[in-house]
């Protein structure tokens, strides 16, 4: 009987497993028939002549957690393993003169963060501390006027904090959710679990982009997204020139690309156990965008790595203290 058991028990295993590896095999594969246009790296550094420009842009880290460098980069290809590294969880505002705010991300909450922190902690990271929400910090701020917001992808560590940002608002706001073909109609199981929290979001009211690969967003005069894809099926990486007091500055948002700059700099894909069982990442499609990137960056551009925190303390942008 127990012997019974005991084989079934086994065989159950191994339907499980293979049918885990089966679908494995499908998100690696569906990723790599994802090779989108990209533009001409020399196209994103000349800013448009469509004005307003945004005229204010601010960070808001909704939470922080250090880390060694070998969590986010192939240990044998780093070239500065030992260096301090600290993931971040940015959210973005950018405001134009008229009252218009786009956001870029929304970063995570408390409970959020806390629960990402811990499978990094198991895995050698230090304790995360989660920061302000976008909720806490911009829900006053943002009410009554009229916005919008683009995700990098659609993550639940970059898009958890539009739930409670929708909750923190006045009854009957909007904000518009301006997406690619490619994030609004593909999805994989990485994607799913962010997918349903913005369902519970119940301001966002989703809108199509042209399907080019440099789309302005219309209504928001400045910001330009591509498409990515490497990472998840939707990854966009968005383009927003902003006029601060010092003139024109060009930011380029590449969400999670690379984990840290110098994987971008140095060309180091992420750890393989990561990109082959975590996240299902197609990796010529990664080296295609960090080389894009690479060479974007050689122009008068500001690279923003989402959860490279201490590069995004070099990047200049203000912090959000209000
Ligand atoms: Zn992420």
């Amino acid at each position: 009987m127990a012997r019974r058991l005991l084989a079934a028990l086994a065989a159950l295993l191994t339907l499980g497993l293979g049918a885990a590896t089966l679908g494995l095999l499908w998100a690696h594969l569906e990723m790599r028939g994802l090779d989108p246009e990209l533009p001409d790296p020399e196209a994103l550094w000349s800013p448009p002549s469509s004005s307003p420009l945004p005229v204010r842009i601010h960070v808001l880290d909704t939470a922080r957690q250090p880390m060694p460098r070998r969590l986010v980069l192939e240990p044998g290809l780093d070239r500065h393993p030992d260096a301090p590294y600290e993931m971040s969880h940015p959210a973005f505002l950018l405001e134009w003169p008229d009252g218009r705010a786009l956001l870029v991300d929304a970063g995570m909450d408390r409970e959020g963060a806390l629960a990402f922190g811990r499978p990094l902690e198991w895995a050698g990271a230090g304790p995360i501390s989660p920061r302000r929400s976008v909720a806490e910090a911009w829900g006053a701020a943002l009410a009554g006027r009229p916005v919008g917001v683009v995700f990098t992808h659609l993550h639940p560590d970059h898009v958890e904090g539009a739930v409670a940002l929708c909750a923190a608002l006045p009854a009957g706001s909007a904000i518009r959710w301006l997406q690619t073909s490619l994030q609004a109609e593909r999805t994989n199981y990485t994607t799913r679990p962010g997918r349903a929290l913005l369902e519970k979001a119940r301001c966002l009211v989703p809108e199509r982009l042209a399907d080019a690969p440099l789309a302005p967003l219309p209504g928001f005069p400045g910001v330009f997204v591509m498409r990515t894809a490497g990472h998840t099926p939707g990854s966009q990486a968005i383009l927003a020139w902003v006029e601060g007091a010092a003139g024109v500055r060009g930011y380029l948002f590449v969400g999670d690309a690379a984990n840290a700059a110098d994987g971008i700099f140095d060309d180091v894909p992420k750890p393989r156990l990561y990109r082959w069982l975590v996240v299902p990442e197609s990796e010529p499609r990664q080296r295609r965008v960090r080389r894009f990137l690479r060479a974007a960056a050689r122009g008068p551009l500001q690279l923003v790595v989402s959860h490279d925190g201490r590069y995004l303390d070099s990047s200049g942008i203000p912090v959000w203290d209000e």
